[in-house]
């Protein structure tokens, strides 16, 4: 059942520690973070294309499939949008609160072990741990220190949601109030950066690393309104 007022949810005990290592045990590479959500995205678009292929009935079908980026200096904060499938309330629940295979205890001393061989190396680097273990979307925790997932799924007459999380343990859901700003359909991802990410929120930046490593997206990604 989707619960209708705001309530704040424990990740399972595999994300908390999966963030601990992310937040406090990777430090170089961090940018990676980038590649990782234009990836959900782009499966996203991909989900979309396919229910539009199979005739199934989607929200905003006019809207065009694509990935926008945007920077806010003031706010401190970094937004990946996309017009892909979307979440219901019980998915976001479900994907953005457990780790499906990659939560096993086997997994988690793996990663950790990797963690502290890169941190006694001096170099933590995220790209081969993540690259490695597949952290996916919590390697955003790299550079936020709060992140907000607002979403509509492309079933028709979904409701938007809004997740939201400090990464120390707990999460939130609520539904998106009527005259609040929400996706007519799809994923936006909004980071509020970390103190020491703050170099991230530069639109050349950000466009070296969308060419460095998200090369061979099939969608367009327009980053501040520019085509990548
Ligand atoms: P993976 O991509 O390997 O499945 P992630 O941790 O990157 O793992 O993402 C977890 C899940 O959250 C995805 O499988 C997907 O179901 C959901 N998700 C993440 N980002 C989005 C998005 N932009 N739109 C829709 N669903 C998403
Ligand atoms: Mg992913």
């Amino acid at each position: 059942m989707a619960n209708t007022t705001g309530e704040q949810f424990e990740f399972k005990a595999e994300v908390s520690k999966l963030l601990n290592i992310i937040t406090h045990s990777l430090y170089t590479n961090r940018e990676i973070f980038l590649r990782e959500l234009i990836s959900n995205a782009s499966d996203a678009l991909d989900k979309l294309r396919f229910e539009q292929s199979r005739g199934a009935e989607i929200t905003a079908p006019e809207l065009p499939l694509q990935i926008s980026i945007s920077i806010d200096e003031d706010a401190g904060t970094l937004t990946v949008a996309d017009t892909g499938v979307g979440m219901t309330h019980d998915e976001l629940m479900e994907n953005l609160g457990s780790i499906g295979k990659s939560g096993s205890e086997d997994f988690l001393n793996k990663l950790s072990e990797a963690a502290a061989e890169a941190k006694a190396e001096g170099s933590a680097d995220a790209t081969s741990i993540i690259g490695r273990f597949g952290v996916g979307f919590y390697s955003v925790f790299m550079v936020a220190d709060k992140v907000t997932v607002t979403t509509r799924s492309c079933q028709p007459g979904q409701h938007a949601y809004r997740w939201e999380s400090d990464g120390a343990g707990t999460f939130t859901v609520e539904p998106v109030g009527d005259s609040e700003d929400a996706p007519e359909r799809g994923a936006r991802v909004t980071i509020h950066m970390r103190e020491d990410a703050r170099d991230f929120l530069n639109k050349f930046r950000l466009e070296q690393i969308i060419k460095t490593h998200s090369n061979f997206v099939a969608f367009d990604i327009l980053l501040e309104g520019d085509k990548v």
